[in-house]
């Protein structure tokens, strides 16, 4: 028997993998630069040769579970992420298939985390969940009569870019008031400069140099006024997004992920009240709002292992 799925988050910058066993323990881990590697080949090469090198477990893995922004599940490929430095369409499932000889699987960063949530996470006793990633911008992962939901594209769960302030800040995606230009780390940033409040030239976050959203987090906690409202106000738009969410999804909880999460029980507690202000009835009290359990592990590299685990569980 084959002991360990490969997990590995394609990033941006970084590229992280690892051998994850049947409990979620990581055995080995290690990562590339994302921007060494010329082609998705050579980096897919980089991996497999790490493995072999540092471990003598390259012959125990069973599959590869894939986490990549914009990863299409259906066509195994990444597909314009922008992102991303490789152009067009990158058929990533076939390349790590034909280097490693098992089978892989591949879908975005955000439902690798859902996965990942309900195999070792806070969502180990749910069915029907929504992990809401709040990164530099907002993703979900939907598990409804726990399934994945993918949709007809593999594009479904592009919450961050509901509109929810009609005609409100631009977002990349060429529209403007998308809920991931508030309810993120980077829309806390701009809160800073957006946000009008009686408190705000007395603030210390106008005397840091580039702030950052953990910046007005801890400020907040140390009774800055100013950042306070920013976290309610960010608390605010996040909660009444996840009441109106709930009517298509009806889930038992929404489990939050990502360093905006991390901040603690206390935002969640705020966004749960705002959520409960004005949620229809039928929900009303219905829906936890849990904070993700997987940050001091290593994450993505669970949930993208989770992924192949969950797929040739099928
Ligand atoms: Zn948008």
């Amino acid at each position: 028997m084959k002991k360990f799925a490969l997990g590995v988050d394609i990033g941006g910058t970084n590229s992280v993998f690892g051998l994850v066993d049947e409990k979620g323990e990581i055995h080995f881990e290690d990562s590339v630069l994302t921007t060494l590697a010329s082609t998705p080949t050579s980096l897919v090469h980089e991996i497999y040769n790490r493995i072999e090198e540092k471990t003598d477990l390259i012959n125990d893995i069973y599959g590869i579970g894939i986490g990549a922004p914009n990863g299409n599940y259906y066509s195994g490929a990444i597909e314009f992420a922008p992102n991303l430095g490789w152009k067009g369409i990158v058929p990533l499932v076939k390349i790590f298939e034909q280097r490693f000889g098992v089978k892989a699987v591949l879908t975005n960063d955000a439902n690798a985390a859902a996965v990942g949530e309900q195999l070792f996470g806070n969502a180990k006793d749910l069915t029907n969940f929504v992990t809401i990633t709040l990164g530099t911008g907002l993703g979900s992962g939907i598990i409804i009569d726990n399934q994945l939901v993918y949709g007809q594209n593999s594009l479904a769960g592009e919450y961050g870019h509901i509109r929810v302030v009609p005609g409100g800040r631009d977002c990349g995606c060429g529209r403007k008031g998308c809920l991931e230009t508030y309810a993120s780390a980077t829309g806390v940033v701009r809160s800073i400069q957006l946000y009008d409040s009686a408190y705000k030239a007395s603030s210390g976050i106008l005397t840091i140099e580039s702030p950052k959203a953990e910046d007005v987090f801890r400020l907040a906690e140390n009774g800055d006024v100013f950042c306070s409202e920013i976290i309610d106000y960010t608390a605010k738009i996040l909660g009444e997004a996840l009441a109106e969410f709930a009517c298509f999804s009806n889930p038992q909880a929404y489990v939050l992920f990502g360093g905006i999460a991390q901040s603690g029980e206390d935002f969640a507690q705020k966004v749960k009240g705002f959520m409960e202000i004005g949620i229809l009835n039928i929900y009303k009290g219905q829906i936890e709002i849990r904070i993700s359990s997987l940050h001091d592990k290593n994450a993505a590299v669970l949930g993208a292992a989770s992924l192949i685990r969950k797929e040739l569980a099928k």
